[in-house]
């Protein structure tokens, strides 16, 4: 092992140390909700029209491969229901209306922002943040690819870039925090044509969509999901129908985090001893590290060749 290689190890182990040692503050940084400070988006799934435009624009944000506009406008993509992926980071999806087959219901998905994210909690190298403003961001430079967040999430959100030999990812949607930060609304809300998303303070999205509910009763159920799902979310539903005919999982209003815990403190008390998995973890971390230089140095050498 090279000295840099050696220090890379020991860094990344030391990491792996403090953050697992530190579960409980992490743990702590998943709590940190604070009602007031906390923005959000209300989708109305009355008013979206499945254009598609949301899906283009967050590609196009985040650098992805998006496709000409028109492509967004195929609706035969509604014949399979699709989950957010490492290419999309928010699916559009449609329902059929049986009271009018001529509007079907249309539904956006992403990540949720959940006010007190399991994501975040089950972390053991504390990748993931839960920002002020709500935003659940995380470090692709922490990260170790050991997927719990993905195992942990109620919402199945997180995606992992099978696909990259590369240093691979996990990929969500990170509420377009670089844009907010200058001012900016989210890509997909700037690009919505009818106004189906609508990006402000959670506490007055609540109102607003409580308000939008009774002026129209016979539109709405009465319902906002995420008000209170998992502990609420910054993403924030009303709809013409019960969300369980529109894929959303049935969730009781308790943080999803305590049932992450105890996979976490289960590791602990019955699986695997505490160094065990240390040297487990940096000996993966290390290895990941070694692969993608090797890597590297193959493909320099078919390139000097
Ligand atoms: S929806 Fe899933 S990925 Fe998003 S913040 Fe909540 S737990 Fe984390
Ligand atoms: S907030 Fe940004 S990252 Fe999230 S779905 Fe919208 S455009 Fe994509
Ligand atoms: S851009 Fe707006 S109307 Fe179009 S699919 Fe997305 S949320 Fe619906």
């Amino acid at each position: 092992m090279s000295d840099n290689a050696r220090r890379d190890f020991l860094k990344q182990v030391g990491i792996t140390t403090a953050a697992t040692v530190g579960l409980s503050s992490i743990t702590a940084k998943a709590d940190e909700y604070k009602s007031g400070e906390v923005q959000g988006v209300l989708v109305d799934i009355g008013v979206c029209v499945g254009c598609r435009n949301c899906e283009r624009a967050c590609q196009v944000a985040h650098n992805l491969p998006a496709g000409d506009p028109e492509e967004y406008h195929n609706r035969d993509v509604y014949k399979e229901f699709r989950r957010p992926s490492t290419h999309s980071l928010t699916v559009v999806n449609e329902f059929e209306n049986p009271k009018n087959k001529l509007i079907p219901y249309d539904v956006k998905y992403q990540c949720m922002h959940c006010n007190h994210p399991a994501c975040v909690s089950a972390c053991i190298v504390g990748a993931f943040t839960k920002n002020r403003n709500g935003a659940v961001t995380w470090d692709t430079n922490k990260c170790i690819g050991c997927r719990y967040c993905m195992v942990a999430c109620p919402f199945q959100i997180p995606t992992f870039e099978y696909d990259k030999a590369i240093q691979p990812k996990i990929m969500k949607c990170d509420f377009c925090f670089e844009r907010t930060k200058e001012g900016l609304l989210p890509a997909c809300v700037a690009n919505c044509p009818v106004e189906a998303l609508t990006y402000g303070n959670r506490d007055e999205l609540l109102v607003l969509a409580k308000k939008r509910i009774a002026r129209y009763p016979d539109k709405y159920i009465q319902k906002v999901f995420g008000e209170d799902e998992v502990g609420g979310t910054s993403w924030l539903y009303i709809a013409p129908v019960d969300f369980e005919k529109l894929m959303f999982p049935t969730l009781g209003d308790k943080p999803a985090p305590g049932v992450t815990e105890a996979i976490q403190h289960g590791i602990f008390s019955y699986f695997i001893p505490p160094l065990a998995l240390f040297g487990w973890l940096g000996g993966v971390m290390w290895l990941s590290k070694r692969k993608k230089e090797l890597t590297e140095s193959e493909t320099k050498k078919e390139e000097d060749k």
